[in-house]
């Protein structure tokens, strides 16, 4: 996988897009400015808002430190989700 190529991350609700990205070059997702913005629970937490509006679950995210790029984030597992 190059740097710079376009990857769509589904939501793990409804199984359609939820963020897209790029691949930084420490191997996580740079999410795309145009996708739904990360939000802090208050609670040490983060989620997104799944932009479907049939769905628009509370997708959990979790932060992954480190790397070039800082902090970046990824989905957190299935088993954490809310449609799980
Ligand atoms: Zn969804």
């Amino acid at each position: 996988m190059n740097a710079n190529d376009v990857i769509a991350v589904l939501c793990p609700c409804c199984e359609k897009e939820l963020y897209r990205g790029t691949m930084g070059e420490d191997g996580n997702i740079q999410k795309s400015s145009s996708s739904p913005a990360i939000k802090d629970d208050g609670k040490g937490g983060y989620f997104m808002l799944c932009p479907h509006s049939d769905c628009q679950k509370r997708i959990v995210m979790v932060s992954v430190i480190g790397g070039a790029s800082g902090a970046a984030f990824e989905l957190a597992p299935n088993s954490q989700q809310p449609c799980a």
